[in-house]
């Protein structure tokens, strides 16, 4: 079993209270690593060591040194890839394949956020008044605490520390219980990058208790959180009571929209790649399958056949196309909603169940599944399944698509398949989501803006519009007249 500490204040450290849990590798479902069970005092004294850095050698850096620390990071990144990639594979059952490439990308948040930081400028104001000068300027908010869930641990940490840092603050992470290991390797890089003690800190810890202590401290500033709605509506609701300011990147039931006159071939990788990477545990999985009529039977023949050839199996094999389900309770959610669909009269097409391949005995698996007969009244069709589920829901006009597709309480993301572009910017218009493909799915970039409408969240993430979530705008007024130019003093 590989121990692992926290990082606080520039120092590894075990939990106060001296506890650990243990991390589970999906694949054998036994356990590889020790966490150590951070608690809300370790929080405090992480929050306070990012306080002490804010106040102390962070600000004294100029924007352009910081820049240069996010570079280096981004260089060290290149070469700690393959440790990363490979402890994320045995914590979290996600694929080598998938690692190796989100590895090699991930470096490019942290070398575009580093170039960002000294290329945020303020103006200066026109006045109505005479005899002042008004100008604008960004700061940090101060302290921001970075909570992660398990599914992407570093990737969705990159999208909130990179601008976080590039924008001036410190950062307490708190990552999932569930897939700790690669956040605190991370941290063994970051060291390596030599930014002050203070400036990130990580505890590892239950929701509850390391979660629950960060969103109530009261020396944390902003709570960027990913994760569920159900405890991101938790975390908006403890961090209202100190006014703290909140990002929330929540869940999603995002419909793929599939027009008869698509490329078959196109919308049949789209639609796969959608939902079943990653084994379906994406935000952004494009669960919902609306398809116009005409096509259905073509599109869900290609896609039954199509599924019936990929490999499960072994995520640490090159050749794995899906590999286990990350946690014991979301493996045990997943199979429950495969029984509420049957019972709300949905035919299963394909796979339904756990595979008997001896490949897959040891570990959590789930057979990439799809459901027919669905309506977009049945909870398979309204609630995040987060696995290998897909729901088909036949539509006759593009006007009953953009009903089905907004009916829904999140609005994430959207996939439209068509050949007639001026349908498919009709459709971009009228579909709420936050981020809508057009004859592709899943592209995304450290400099695309991406975030959710109604419960999919609050705020965005990447591009220069995720500055502005880690800054005070602050308006300064000087005085040019001869005394005080400010007709509301009183005289
Ligand atoms: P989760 O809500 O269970 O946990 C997320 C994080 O919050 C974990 O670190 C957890 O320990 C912490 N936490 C839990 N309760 C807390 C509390 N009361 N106070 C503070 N922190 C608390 O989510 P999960 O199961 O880890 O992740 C899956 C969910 O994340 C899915 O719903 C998925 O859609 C969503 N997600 C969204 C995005 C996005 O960008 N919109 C990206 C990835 C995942």
């Amino acid at each position: 079993m590989k121990q692992y500490d926290m990082w606080i204040g520039g120092q590894w450290v075990e939990a106060s209270s001296g506890e650990s849990f243990e991390s589970f590798d999906p694949y054998t479902g036994k356990p590889w690593a020790l966490i150590p069970r951070g608690t809300a005092e370790d929080v405090d004294r992480a929050v306070r060591a990012a306080a002490e850095a804010f106040q102390g050698p962070w600000s004294r850096l100029t924007a352009s040194a910081r820049g240069e620390l996010l570079l280096r990071l981004g260089e060290l990144l290149v070469q700690h890839q393959d440790t990363l990639a490979e402890t994320e594979v045995r914590d979290n059952g996600k694929l080598i394949a998938e690692m190796k490439a989100q590895m090699r990308y991930l470096p490019k948040w942290y070398t575009y956020f580093g170039g960002l930081a000294d290329k945020i400028e303020g103006s200066v104001m026109p006045i109505d008044k005479p005899g002042l000068f008004n100008y604008t300027r960004h700061e940090p908010v101060g302290v921001v605490a970075a909570i992660t869930p398990w599914n992407s641990p570093l990737m969705l940490l990159a999208y909130k520390i990179a601008p976080a840092l590039a924008a001036g603050n410190c950062v307490v992470i708190k990552p999932s219980e569930y897939t700790s290991a690669s956040t605190l390797e991370f941290a063994k890089v970051l060291e390596l990058a030599g930014f002050p003690a203070g400036v990130v800190n990580v505890v590892t810890g239950l929701g509850a208790e390391a979660g629950a202590a960060l969103t109530a401290h009261p020396l944390v500033d902003k709570v960027s959180f990913t994760g569920s709605d159900l405890n991101g509506q938790k975390v908006y609701e403890d961090s209202a009571r100190t006014l703290k300011r909140v990002s929330l990147e929540l869940g999603g039931k995002s419909p793929n929209i599939v027009f008869a006159d698509a490329v078959l071939e196109d919308a049949v990788k789209g639609v796969v790649s959608g939902v079943f990477a990653a084994s379906g545990q994406s935000c952004l999985a494009g669960s919902r399958l609306l398809v116009e009529a005409s096509m259905h039977d073509r599109l869900v023949d290609a896609l039954v056949a199509f599924m019936k050839q990929v490999r499960l199996g072994d995520p640490s094999d090159a050749a794995t196309q899906i590999g286990p389900i990350a946690t014991p309770p979301q493996h045990r959610k997943i199979l429950d909603y495969i029984d509420i669909a049957r019972a709300e009269g949905a035919t299963c097409v394909l796979g339904g169940k756990v595979p008997e391949a001896p490949q897959c005995t040891g570990g959590q698996f789930v057979e990439p599944t799809i459901f027919t007969g669905v309506t977009n009244r049945m909870r398979i069709a309204r609630e995040e399944v987060f696995g290998p589920v897909l729901t088909v829901i036949p539509f006759e006009t593009e006007e009953e698509a953009v009903e089905i597709a907004n009916d829904t309480p999140y609005g994430l993301a959207a996939g439209v398949w068509t050949q007639n572009m001026a349908r498919a910017i009709r459709m971009v218009e009228r579909i709420r989501a936050g981020t809508v493909w057009v004859n592709t799915y899943r592209a995304n970039s450290f400099m695309s803006p991406f975030g959710g409408y109604k419960r999919s969240g609050l705020g965005r993430e990447n591009g220069i519009a995720s500055m502005r979530e880690f800054m005070e705008l602050k308006t300064v007024f000087i005085s040019t007249a001869d005394g005080v130019a400010n007709p509301f003093i009183l005289r």
